[in-house]
């Protein structure tokens, strides 16, 4: 749980929904969207966001995202 919600449909956020927006959208932003919105508002797929988001964790090259190790969590 991070707190945050979803600036446009108030949905609770994930690290990593916020971590995604902060690689998008620039760090200064305080607020956030949730994946559904970010991909709305970038016209692209949630699946798309979700790839990008994998890729990160997997090659670890972003601060902003925690190396995968084991799956899991909530
Ligand atoms: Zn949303």
């Amino acid at each position: 749980m991070t707190g945050r919600t979803c600036m446009q449909c108030g949905k609770p956020l994930q690290s990593d929904e916020i971590a995604l927006h902060r690689r998008l959208f620039g760090r200064g932003v305080t607020a956030y969207r949730c994946l559904d919105c970010q991909a709305a508002y970038l016209n692209t797929t949630r699946a798309r966001l979700e790839a990008v988001i994998a890729r990160y964790h997997e090659t670890g090259i972003c601060a902003l995202f925690a190396k995968w190790d084991t799956k899991g969590g909530s």
